[in-house]
């Protein structure tokens, strides 16, 4: 078992970090205050990532992408950790597995635009009436005489949907059939309602959409016909690991880096509270905390690439790392002390924008769920070394 990092991936690393310590931590403060990313910064973060070829790590390269293994694409996932949402939405895109479904005439329309940046796409699920349940939706497709689909319903939290050009929406197509279709902004019927303010996670908009009769032509569908819901939850489950488990850790480790520094510098009662030792065990909870989510991450990301089912591990990552998070931000906020509370500093942020990683992309209690699912089913297998 080798653990160490070959020369192409501390490169890598080191191109990521240093475009995010350079171009996009600058401009986090300024989306705090202002509430968005102005466009013009949106425009030169887009093109100097992808200048890097650091735009679709994760699609083929064949395609225009970065070509990346899932192990890979996680070492730059937990690097994006290090700064906000929307900086990362626009220097490394939105572009979803399921989008590599598409075949013919839609790769020119929705999936080549889509990584080359020209376009971007949002993914739309959840609904005010079904969130954890995906399957209980009420939006429907049905087709019309002429073989066109007709769209209505409704969708809500749709994250980035303000910038996004087209969605990849789910939509009850029969009794028991979830099918994914693209949905182009702009077509008649098809209106972005408010934009839902959030505790944390500023200048990404969370957005409602509602369909009135939209009509879709028969290439909106992606992939097959009642595929719906297996394409959004592989799409998820890859955005569950890369996503919400790496970006956790590499929240973590940011944050952990200046409580460290911090506890260092600040001197109470004549000495530096690093040496008090409940500070020391807010510290060293903290680093174990990262490195154990650290190896879980790294360990589905390796079943993923050798072609082992992950979904359990996937599940198990999401918990811990999402969890893992709060607890490390909570202790910074303590570390700190009042000027953890204070606007002053970005630590009150990390705190608020931790706090959705145990919610979005299935909440800790549905993944919970599914463990302990499967726990019933495959017994002590589950976490065996022996599989
Ligand atoms: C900032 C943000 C961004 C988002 N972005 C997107 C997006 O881009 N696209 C998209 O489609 N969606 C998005 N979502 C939606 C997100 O995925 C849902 O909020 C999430 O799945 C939870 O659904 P819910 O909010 O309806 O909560 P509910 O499902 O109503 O859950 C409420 C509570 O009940 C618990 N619960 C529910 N069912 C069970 C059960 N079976 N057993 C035990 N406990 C249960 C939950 O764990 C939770 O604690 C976003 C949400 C937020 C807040």
């Amino acid at each position: 078992m080798d653990f160490s990092l070959n020369d192409e991936q501390r490169m890598l690393i080191d191109t990521v970090r240093r475009f995010i310590r350079e171009e996009l931590q600058p401009l986090e403060q300024r989306i705090e205050d202002d509430g968005e990313l102005d466009p013009a910064s949106a425009r030169a973060v887009f093109d100097k990532s992808r200048s890097l070829g650091l735009y679709a790590l994760n699609m083929p390269a064949e395609l225009g992408g970065g070509g990346l293994s899932t192990l890979d694409r996680i070492l730059c996932e937990e690097q994006f950790g290090h700064t906000s949402d929307i900086l990362i939405r626009r220097a490394f895109g939105n572009v979803y597995e399921p989008l590599l479904e598409c075949r013919g005439e839609q790769v020119e329309r929705w999936l080549k635009p889509t990584i080359e940046g020209r376009r971007t796409c949002a993914i739309a699920i959840t609904e005010p009436g079904a969130g954890s349940d995906a399957q209980g939706i009420r939006t429907t497709a049905r087709r019309n005489a002429d073989g066109h689909w007709v769209l209505d319903g409704g969708k809500h939290f749709i994250s980035d949907g303000l910038w996004s050009d087209f969605f990849l929406v789910s939509a009850r197509t029969g009794e028991r059939e979830i099918s994914m279709f693209m949905v182009d902004k702009g077509l008649p019927g098809f209106t972005i309602g408010k934009d839902q303010k959030m505790m944390g996670l500023r200048g990404t908009p969370h957005v409602e959409l509602f369909f009135d009769q939209v009509v879709l032509e028969p290439l909106a569908l992606l992939g097959a016909e009642g595929q719906g819901f297996k394409l959004a939850m592989g799409a998820l489950n890859v955005v569950r690991l890369a996503q919400v488990g790496a970006r956790a850790v590499g929240k973590a480790s940011h944050v952990l880096e200046q409580m460290s520094a911090y506890a260092q510098d600040r001197k109470q009662f004549g000495t530096r509270i690093a040496d008090f030792q409940m500070i020391q065990q807010l510290l060293a909870d903290s680093v174990i905390d990262i490195n154990a989510a650290r190896l879980m991450v790294w360990q589905a990301a390796w079943m993923i690439d050798a072609g082992i089912d992950a979904r359990d591990h996937i599940a198990m990552v999401k918990v811990h790392a999402a969890e893992m998070l709060g607890r490390v931000v909570d202790r910074a906020v303590q570390v700190f002390g009042g000027m953890g509370f204070c606007k002053e500093l970005p630590i009150e942020r990390y705190y608020r924008d931790a706090r959705i990683y145990r919610i979005f992309d299935g909440t800790s209690e549905i993944h919970r769920t599914v463990i302990a699912r499967s726990l019933g089913k495959k017994g002590a297998a589950l976490h065996d070394v022996h599989r």
